[in-house]
């Protein structure tokens, strides 16, 4: 195979989404063909098909979960999932600030519904520190459980070094205190077993596009169906049939392929971080390297500003400085920031994920083509420093 032969460019940003798999677009183009009724007109055949392909697609979301059908709500997207999911947890408890725990590596969106609960009054947060590794201590759980919380919210693994949290645990210790939880498994879904965890937590999130469904759609657990759940989906206009439908495809999907996808996406991962730190001695891998998703790769190049290396890099490989906010504004990474990484490893950090369709030769380009790049800045940087 030739360079030629790769797909330009190769795509190495699966934390960020990935790209839909070709049979959940078969799925989704005959949902589209068939399902012409609205599943809400119950009256007649045609609509009758398509809220049977709405309930099956639950169940099909319901079993990657680990969870009853009727606990599978549809939303927008995890972002969507996640602020409905914090409404229904906290509903009801007026009167009084409530207290939430969140670790300060969450997703953005979770990051940003939290402060508007916290501006509008409704909460106070409890952070949880992380260490270097990303990682979170049980025994700050322990502590916060003890200053008093109402709710916990984390995630199963972060978006940007994939490191994996130990939510099992923590849900454990929150029952013994009585305190919910709501967990984040957008980049868990497909890559790690969510049964035991949705067996124990209140609230768990999960997105279409993160495990090869299409975009706009989503999924919340919720355990204990009351009012508040009513309130917040009843009325909430006509189901969108056939992104329900790829969801549910997606999720068969992830459930058939999960232990060849990890087998597959751990090497791969394997030989990216081997290639790159063969020819680039000074790289450090950052995260929690023995508990970290199997597709993920966090790195920093010191004396290689990341920016310099996409300057270079984005014609022919997709990678990242970090996490893909909603304004594609360059911040520097608030994951990295509570990780406390020193200013070269922040400034020299890149995000590589490989995936399902990813392939060996994809692989040793991307290790060529960045290793290129960072010889290069270094030695521009070297001369400048020169003269
Ligand atoms: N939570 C986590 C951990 C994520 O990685 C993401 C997306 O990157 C989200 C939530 C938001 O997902 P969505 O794009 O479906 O809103």
């Amino acid at each position: 195979m030739t360079t030629s032969d790769l797909p330009s460019p190769v795509y190495l940003d699966h934390h960020a989404t990935t790209p839909i798999d070709p049979r959940v677009i078969e799925v989704m183009v005959d949902a589209m063909r068939r399902h012409i009724g609205n599943p809400n007109s119950v009256e007649h055949g045609a609509g009758r098909a398509a809220a049977a392909a709405v309930e099956a697609a639950r169940a099909d979301v319901a079993d990657l979960i680990g969870c009853e059908r009727d606990q599978v709500r549809f939303t927008g997207s995890a972002s969507d999932a996640i602020r409905k999911g914090l409404a229904i947890a906290l509903a009801g408890e007026y009167g009084r600030r409530l207290r939430v725990a969140a670790t300060a590596v969450e997703h953005p969106a979770m990051l940003s519904s939290l402060a508007d609960l916290q501006a509008n009054g409704r909460i106070d947060i409890v952070w949880l520190p992380v260490d270097q590794k990303g990682q979170i201590a049980i025994d700050m759980v322990k502590s916060a459980i003890a200053e008093g919380i109402d709710l916990m919210c984390l995630m199963m693994a972060n978006n940007e070094v994939g490191t994996i949290y130990p939510v099992e645990a923590t849900i454990g210790l929150c029952l013994r205190a009585g305190v919910r939880t709501l967990v984040d498994a957008t980049q868990a879904a497909g890559r790690l077993d969510l049964h035991p965890v949705a067996a124990t937590c209140d609230f768990l999130i999960v997105s279409g596009h993160k495990f090869y469904g299409p975009k706009g759609i989503g999924a919340l657990m919720i355990r204990e169906l009351g009012p508040d759940v009513a309130a917040l989906f009843d009325h909430a206009g006509t189901p969108a049939v056939a992104a329900i439908v790829g969801i549910g495809a997606a999720a068969r999907f992830a459930v058939a392929d999960f232990e060849q996808e990890r087998l597959l996406t751990s090497r791969l991962r394997d030989r990216l971080q081997a290639g790159l730190s063969a020819a680039l001695p000074d790289l450090v891998v950052n995260g929690d390297i023995d508990n970290r998703l199997s597709h993920s790769l966090h790195i920093s190049i010191p004396g290689v500003p990341n920016d310099a290396v996409l300057a270079r890099t984005g014609h022919k490989i997709a990678i990242s400085t970090g996490a893909a906010c909603a304004s594609g504004a360059q911040e520097p990474s608030h994951v990295l920031r509570a990780m406390a990484l020193p200013e070269h490893l922040v400034e020299g950090a890149l995000r590589l994920s490989v995936g399902r369709f990813t392939t060996d030769a994809e692989i040793d380009f991307a290790i060529e083509t960045i290793v290129e790049a960072a010889n290069a800045i270094k030695y521009a940087r070297e001369e400048t420093i020169a003269c």
